[in-house]
């Protein structure tokens, strides 16, 4: 053996002993997921597993929103036996919608039309698959304002009789009034669509929508509903018609519609959860204005009223509408009785996309408002954020706002007859903001800044941080 080749001979030793102990230092900690690459013979081209390996590397899992109960401690609607839906349901309670007909049907054991105004509280999943217009006839042919208008009814007609310089500014009467109630009516028909117990509404997909529709979810005072989950839909363009001119509300006067798209009343246990609600061929911006006044063809988006309790709004986007969620209707009366002590609902990682007010306003309820995303940008219509009604007892959590500099912080928080607000961890354009110090420093009202009490039904609050990223990354429908 001459030298030069001991000395290759060495070199190669030397090279094979670093690389087996390097080796043996990296075993003790293999990468868990990247299995192909673990193949032992190194010739083998390491291509992908094929999807029916079952050995194959897990990757992210689809979910599978069909039988999905509220997670345990999620919010208010998790309280007690908490929010399960239609999960229960058997095989012929579990339907796919293409249509209003078919929508409503499934609401009401399979009948159409249904058999009475009460739908049925059967276990039942009902898939809504493509998009859904609620304005449409029983063939879904679709239907116009015009179609709806009865008895004479026009806007040019009912303008006419109306015009504050002729009518002045008492309470609208008469023929041209009672021709716009028959006409709302006949659009009620078509767009109210009522909710029971035990559902479950979730959209196939990514692109499940209802359009014009208002999901009526009402109970009574002494039989409420309970116990529904609606998911995973884009709500698109509830609209009213046939607003009224009411000379009387505020010093100008205001038209005011019905319909929100979903209204929840006399009813516990509800999870609202990863829908989009817009206003596009309907948005305020496209609207006319009459006496001076815009002509409102939308009521609420997400309204909670009448008793309505241990709800859980999460995940969703609001966008482009004002008047967004009102928790609680009135100050005094029948319906203020009995929302004290209810009311309870939690709002977390919600997109709240150029909304105009109410995100929430609250009477009565205990409210828990935790990571959601508020974006205030380029909004001349902008109210409020919170409203502090009468006995609300909010309790805000690292929410974040994006706003121009045309939004004043003293008036992200508005105060209607409140007295107390919690507000922590609230971020606005990256600078940590007391919110409610801006508005007491603001106002001759002050507002405390403790309520009497806590949330317990919370899975996690995230650092103010990581909300903006999670919540336009995670709220609205999600592809399953
Ligand atoms: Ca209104
Ligand atoms: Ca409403």
């Amino acid at each position: 053996m001459n030298r030069t080749l001991f000395y290759c001979l060495m070199f190669v030793f030397i090279l094979a002993s670093g690389l087996l102990a390097a080796c043996a230092q990296a075993t003790p900690t293999p990468a868990p997921t990247v299995a192909p690459t673990a193949a032992p013979k190194p010739t083998v081209a390491p291509t992908i597993a094929p999807t029916t390996a079952p050995t194959a590397a897990p990757t992210v899992a689809k979910r599978d929103l069909r039988r999905e109960k509220l997670a345990a401690n999620d919010g208010w609607a998790a309280q007690g036996n908490g929010t399960s839906g239609g999960a229960a349901a058997t095989a012929d309670q579990v339907y796919t919608v293409k249509n209003r007909k078919e929508l409503i049907a499934a609401l009401n054991d399979g009948k159409y039309p249904p058999p009475s105004t009460t739908p049925s509280n059967t276990a039942k999943i009902i898939y809504i698959d493509g998009t859904i217009d609620a304005n449409v006839d029983d063939n879904n042919k679709p239907l116009t304002c015009q179609d709806y208008a009865r008895d004479g009814y026009t806007i040019q007609a009912y303008n006419a009789a109306f015009d504050p310089a002729t009518w002045g500014r008492k309470a609208v009467s008469g023929t041209l009034e009672t021709a716009r109630v028959t006409s709302q009516k006949a659009q009620d028909e078509r767009v109210r669509i009522r909710v029971g117990s035990n559902t479950t509404i979730v959209g196939l997909g990514q692109k499940a929508m209802l359009r014009g529709a208002w999901f009526d979810v009402r109970g009574t005072a002494t039989a409420p509903l309970s116990n529904i989950i609606i998911r995973n839909i884009t709500f698109q363009d509830t609209f009213d018609c046939f607003p009224q001119w009411d000379p009387t509300d505020g010093a100008e006067g205001n038209w005011n519609s019905l319909y929100d798209a979903i209204s929840l009343r006399y009813v516990d246990h509800v999870w609202i959860d990863h829908n989009t609600f817009e206003d596009r061929d309907t948005a305020d911006s496209k609207a006319p204005t009459y006496f001076g006044r815009h002509f409102e063809q939308h009521d609420g988006t997400l309204d909670i009223t009448n008793a309505a309790d241990l709800v859980t709004v999460s995940w969703n986007k609001f966008q482009n509408h004002d008047k967004t969620m009102l928790i609680g209707s009135s100050d005094t009366g029948a319906t203020a009785t009995g929302d004290r002590g209810k009311l309870r609902v939690t709002l977390h990682h919600n997109f709240f996309d150029n909304t105009g007010q109410r995100t929430p306003r609250v009477r009565f309820g205990q409210v828990h408002v935790y990571n959601n995303y508020y974006r205030i940008v380029d909004n001349p219509k902008y109210g409020y954020s919170w409203g502090v009604g009468i006995e609300s007892q909010i309790y805000a959590e690292n929410n974040y706002f994006k706003t121009d500099d045309k939004v004043v912080l003293a008036k992200i928080i508005g105060n209607y007859k409140g007295t107390a607000i919690y507000a922590a961890g609230t971020r606005v354009n990256d600078k940590d903001v007391d919110l409610l110090a801006a508005h007491n420093a603001a106002n001759e009202t002050k507002i405390a800044a403790k309520v009497d009490w806590k949330p317990t039904l919370v899975v996690k609050v995230d650092p103010i941080e990581s909300v903006i990223s999670t919540v336009e990354s995670g709220a609205g429908p999600i592809n399953w």
